[in-house]
């Protein structure tokens, strides 16, 4: 079985973002706002300062308090929205209870929306002429093209219809372009017969959010499984009391699935990959558009 590795992938995502930056007439500048101090969060927002670091980027991460009212957050995305250091705007999710998600990220300007969230973003890649895609979906795509899996003509089964993950992944694969031709089934918690359906597929994308929930009885012999879930277990043998596990029970995969990206390590990294390439592209756009 193959290991589809995503980190030399994201190295060399990130070196040649260097490269660029190191010759570009500005920095681009990526704005964070976290809310509130979910554990997991903190370490996905520290991963984006270290990206940012490691390519050049001018970042900045706002942290505001767990009870900060809703106002107080979107007249912070008013103010980024209009700072011209910043070409990219993250909210990171979820954000609480007490602030409508939605409002937010409607607030943030479609030219600066790195992740690919804004209705207007979406749109665009409902229509066939994608701009800001979401990080993680581009990332599988750039991670099965660099491993040279072809999608084209292929069954893909996505389980999941977030907005953040499943949804635009099936869109992706849908497109008529050289990684898209597929032919997808978008799988959710009501689909009745969930193995059948995967079965039936040469490509699993996996993005539930359940720890090992997909077995060898869901996947036909010889697919690719892209197990995108990354899921906290409790493990008291484990340093940190806990470890990750992918929506896909791994270790069934071996001498069953012909490739499998791993968890942690396969899609992760290609997501932060993705986010500093969006950074990157839509300070090219803004530039183009000044320059124009
Ligand atoms: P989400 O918003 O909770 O969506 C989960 C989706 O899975 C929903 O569409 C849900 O169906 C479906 N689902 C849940 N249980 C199911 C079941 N038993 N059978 C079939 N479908 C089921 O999750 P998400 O934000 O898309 O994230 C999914 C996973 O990816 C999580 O583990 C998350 O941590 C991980 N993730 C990883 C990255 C990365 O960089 N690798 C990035 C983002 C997310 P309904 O719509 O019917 O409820």
């Amino acid at each position: 079985m193959q290991i589809l590795d995503g980190r030399p992938v994201r190295d060399a995502v990130l070196a040649e973002l260097a490269d660029m930056v190191a010759q570009a007439p500005r920095a681009p500048g990526l704005a964070v706002i976290l809310v509130g101090d979910d554990p997991a969060s903190r370490v996905y927002v520290g991963q984006k300062e270290k990206g940012c670091a490691k390519v050049g980027f001018h970042h900045e991460t706002h942290r505001l308090a767990v009870d900060t009212p809703e106002a107080e957050v979107l007249a912070l995305v008013e103010q980024l929205n209009g700072d011209d250091r910043i070409d990219g705007i993250l909210v990171q999710m979820p954000l609480p209870d007490h602030i409508d998600s939605d409002r937010v990220l409607m607030a943030v300007d479609p030219t600066k929306d790195v992740d690919g969230f804004h209705p207007v973003n979406l749109g665009l890649l409902v229509s066939g002429k994608p701009r800001t895609v979401a990080c993680t979906p581009k990332g599988v795509l750039r991670l099965l093209d660099h491993y040279d899996i072809p999608v084209s003509g292929k069954r893909v089964a996505v389980v999941g219809r977030s907005v953040i993950v499943g949804r635009p992944m099936a869109l992706l694969l849908n497109l008529k372009t050289a990684m898209g031709d597929a032919t997808v089934v978008m799988c959710h918690s009501r689909t009745p017969d969930l193995a059948a359906e995967i079965r039936r597929a040469d490509i699993l994308v996996a993005a539930l959010g359940r720890p090992e929930f997909l077995t060898r009885e869901h996947v036909a012999e010889g697919a690719v499984v892209v197990d995108v879930g990354i899921n906290r277990v409790d493990d008291p043998s484990a340093k940190k009391g806990y470890r990750l596990a992918g929506d896909v029970a791994q270790r069934e995969m071996d001498g069953h699935a012909s490739a499998l990206t791993p968890v942690p390590g396969g899609v992760g990294p290609m997501t932060i990959a993705m986010l500093l390439e969006n950074t990157w592209e839509c300070m090219q756009r803004r530039l183009e558009v000044q320059g124009g």
